[in-house]
């Protein structure tokens, strides 16, 4: 297949662990990667958010990332990118021509509005099947974050219209199709294909970074309020109650190195929550960490915690688990497909740092408790989250889409009743 992702802010060239550069960069990247090793023929259009980036990189064999030109060469917030989207559209379909893709992938809403304005414009005289995976939905964002949320205005609307054009939804977890649904898209034309880890590279053989102290708890990130590592902080002082005084938590992630990183508002909040506390002693902040070293941080951890207020997906725990450490997840989102409570690591009630103490505190007094959910995560990411088993849901998501969509062109995106567009 001839196959166009579409992912206007998360490029699969670009550093992760900023603040809006995680699992999305990593799931376009290794899903169009395990899709051109299955025989595709993968293109990625992304924003270019730099002057000096070329409009074409060949990345390997039957993948290539092109840059097209809509709004300023320069990193732009996500949540400001929606006036670019009618340029972006005109860049794709501007390079399939008269060539187009079998199908259009398109990755977050706003992507969506773009691969469907790509793919349906009467004037080209084709109608290009439309997948879409939104890695994230704003009915949840909003429910989670209020008046916080940053996105605009439109998404209350133009999300869910993605949804009911889109000629199939590919939902990353279960609780997914359950908010799919409430926002009135129909549950026939969801899949649900997950994001997968590689686990040549995240596995539990190899280099271990070293450690400060004797235990060690790991968080891995974009660091933004909704990922709840103020509450891994907050976990600490409980633990240290319970006689775990030699305990050091890692955190990994942050918008650039070790130099700048302290010039970051939510890195200062959790640092003075460190102070407040009087845990700072116990609390290093490594800021962003380069792909390559990331094996080697999670296998010198006794336990990865993932505490967020909601999570569409969550790579990071697939990352522990293939690497054989025990995850302690917040029971939400994609965290309880992907975690299973007292088999790869346990789960918590979201917002609650007692809980997340005591789980942990059943972990580091239990060295073969945690050997034993670390092995039973490395074998149920193995079984299940291989980039190539993803990689084959979507493929039959594509097939499914590409049998079912009508052959020609159908502008816009279905109205919700009375909605305005
Ligand atoms: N990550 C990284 N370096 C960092 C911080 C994060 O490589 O400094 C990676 C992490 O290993 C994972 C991804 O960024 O692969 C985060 O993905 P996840 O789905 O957990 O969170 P999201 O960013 O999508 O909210």
């Amino acid at each position: 297949m001839k196959i166009a992702m579409i992912s206007e802010h998360a490029s699969p060239l670009a550093a992760l662990g900023g603040v809006d550069a995680g699992g999305q960069n990593v799931h376009v990247a290794a899903l169009s990667e395990a899709l051109a090793k299955r025989g595709h023929h993968v293109t990625v259009y992304t924003r270019r958010d730099a002057t000096e980036l070329p409009e074409r990189v060949r990345v390997g064999r039957g993948l290539e990332v092109v840059h097209v030109d809509a709004g300023p060469a320069r990193h732009v917030p996500k949540d400001d990118l929606l006036p670019y989207m009618g340029e972006l559209a005109d860049g794709v379909s501007r390079d399939w021509g008269q060539r187009p893709p079998d199908v259009v992938h398109g990755h977050f809403w706003m992507s969506g509005l773009a691969a469907l304005d790509a793919a349906r414009r009467p004037e080209t005289g084709y109608r290009v099947p439309m997948l879409q995976t939104f890695h994230a939905l704003g009915t949840v964002k909003r429910r989670h974050q209020g008046a916080e949320d940053t996105s605009p205005e439109e998404r209350r609307w133009l999300e869910p219209g993605v949804g009911r054009s889109a000629d199939r939804i590919i939902a990353t977890c279960s609780d997914e199709v359950f908010e799919l649904k409430a926002m009135g898209i129909a549950t026939g034309k969801i899949s649900i294909a997950p994001c997968g880890v590689d686990l040549n590279f995240f596995s539990p053989e190899g280099p271990v970074a070293a450690r400060k102290r004797r235990y060690r708890i790991l968080s891995v990130g974009r660091l933004v309020r909704r990922k709840g590592v103020d509450l891994v902080i907050r976990s600490l002082p409980y633990l240290k109650a319970a006689g775990f005084e030699d305990v050091e938590l890692l955190i990994v992630g942050g918008g650039g190195d070790s130099t700048v990183m302290h010039k970051d508002p939510e890195i200062r909040r959790l640092l003075d929550l460190a102070a407040e506390l009087g845990v700072s002693g116990h609390v290093t902040l490594q800021g962003q960490v380069p792909r390559a070293e990331m094996p080697g941080i999670f296998r010198s951890a006794d336990a990865v915690v993932c505490a967020p207020w909601y999570e569409p997906f969550g790579i990071v725990p697939l990352e522990a688990m293939a690497c054989g450490v025990p995850v302690v997840a917040a029971a939400v989102g994609g965290l309880r497909d992907t975690v299973v409570d007292h088999a790869t690591g346990l789960h918590v009630p979201p917002r609650d740092p007692e809980a997340i103490a005591s789980a942990l505190s059943l972990l580091l007094e239990n060295p073969t408790l945690r050997a034993k959910l670390g092995q039973a995560g490395e074998r149920r990411a193995r079984t299940r989250y291989s980039w190539d088993r993803v990689a084959a849901e979507t493929e039959k998501a594509y097939q499914l889409a590409v049998a079912g969509a009508p052959a020609s062109a159908s502008a816009g995106i279905v109205p919700m009743e009375g909605a305005a567009l």
